[in-house]
């Protein structure tokens, strides 16, 4: 889960790290009160939306920027062209993402950008610290072309952050003054607590800034979190902005079904994450593209089933499904009770074609046949998936 600057800087000054001051507005009526509680001539106006880029960013309507540093006098016009305004930038896709809020912060004079991040790195099992003296850029482009300006420190969970892993990172960004190292310690300190506290999957300060009155603070902050530990941070939950989120995707996991939306055409409904990663790739190598990934897991009934089947089919792209299922601890003649409702229930039109194998199949196929829809049967997973993309083909030739 991903939650927005606002909500992260929040949560930084909670850990101490130091955020310019700032104060969020999500109606034109707010933005008086907002721009009043902070201080100084020029103001910087900030697009909330879940994704980076913003400053480079355009929005739908031609208007240029999703940050801005304004003069007071003009922050509340700047906002109301950003508010309720669709913002793209080369984080989002082309369609970009509605801003629904709007962040006025003080601004300040940068003498240098940073960047400084922590996420867990999987092959060594420690909390990776990621820094480069490159700040304000696309990281992954710094670490392709000039990786000589990135750092990397390795944190052990058992044991913490290190204060002799603190100095390495300071001198690796020149604060090799007392005071600086002071600021520095409290930063790396907090976001690693909060990394760790939180269940973080990600903390990312894009730019860190020194100011020109020698201050280090975070200008930017990027905060997202294991889906897997939430149940542990309700006061995180909460932070949650379902308009950032794929509508589907929610919908499923009310139900207990592991749903990602993809942009390909043919909706899967699989049982188990392994033969769902392997239906997909099936697909793709008979040269079609799949829609989602959808593990319905073992334990789905009827109900369950016949929620991922209009899930699948809420997405306009879909022009046929494919159903996977082998039958383990699921049993086949569930799956072939919600495949019937769900069709029946939502007048599929779509061609449908279904591979059962395990428990209780023999009942389940012939569920199936019974029921008098119409779809296509498939004896294994490479037969099933050519089926469904040659038919899919064929229909939308
Ligand atoms: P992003 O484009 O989505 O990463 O948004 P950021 O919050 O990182 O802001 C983009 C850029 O705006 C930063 O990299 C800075 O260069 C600039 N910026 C933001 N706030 C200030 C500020 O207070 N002073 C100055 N001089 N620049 C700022
Ligand atoms: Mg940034």
């Amino acid at each position: 889960m991903n939650i927005h600057e606002y909500q992260s800087k929040e949560l930084f000054k909670e850990f101490g790290v130091a955020v310019p001051n700032g104060s969020v507005a999500k109606s034109p009526s707010e933005f008086e009160q907002a721009i009043n509680s902070i201080s100084g001539d020029t103001i910087v106006v900030k697009s909330q939306i879940h994704a980076g880029g913003r400053g480079k960013g355009t929005f739908a309507d031609g208007f240029k920027g999703g940050v801005k540093l304004v003069p007071r006098a003009e922050a509340a016009d700047t906002a109301a062209k950003m508010l309720g305004n669709t913002l793209i930038t080369k984080q989002t896709g082309p369609s970009g993402r509605k801003v629904g809020a709007v962040y006025f912060t003080e601004a300040n004079s940068i003498k240098h950008e940073y960047y400084l991040s922590i996420l867990m790195d999987r092959a060594s099992g420690k909390a990776a610290i990621v820094a480069s003296t490159a700040g304000g850029m696309d990281i992954e482009k710094v670490a392709e072309e000039t990786p000589e300006q990135i750092a990397k420190v390795l944190v052990d969970p058992d044991i913490g952050l290190q204060a002799f892993q603190i100095r390495k990172l300071a001198f690796f960004f020149g604060f090799g003054d007392k005071e600086l190292q002071k600021q520095f310690k409290a930063v790396l300190g907090g976001l690693y607590k909060l990394f760790w506290t939180k269940d973080c999957s990600m903390v990312e300060v894009n730019p860190l800034i020194l100011t020109e009155d020698g201050k280090i603070m975070a200008l930017d902050a990027k905060v997202s979190f294991d889906d897997n530990a939430l149940f542990r941070h309700p006061e995180i939950q909460a932070l949650r902005d379902p308009a950032e989120e794929d509508p589907k995707e929610i919908e499923a996991s009310r139900f207990g079904l592991n749903y990602i939306a993809l942009d390909g055409n043919i909706a899967c409904m699989v049982n188990g994450a392994g033969l769902a990663m392997s239906t997909m790739d099936i697909i793709k190598y008979f040269g079609g593209n799949p829609a989602n990934f959808l593990d319905v897991g073992g334990g789905a009934n009827e109900e369950a089933i016949t929620q991922a089947f209009k899930i699948l089919l809420q997405d306009e792209h879909v022009k046929g499904i494919l159903v996977n299922i082998f039958g383990g601890i699921m049993r086949c003649d569930v799956i072939a009770a919600g495949v019937i409702a769900a069709v029946k229930n939502v007048g599929l039109k779509l061609p449908l074609v279904v591979r059962l194998e395990g428990t209780n199949v023999e009942i389940g196929r012939k569920m199936l046949a019974d029921s008098g829809i119409k779809l296509t049967t498939a004896d294994s997973l490479a037969d099933a998936a050519e089926k469904i993309v040659k038919i899919v083909a064929e229909e939308n030739k």
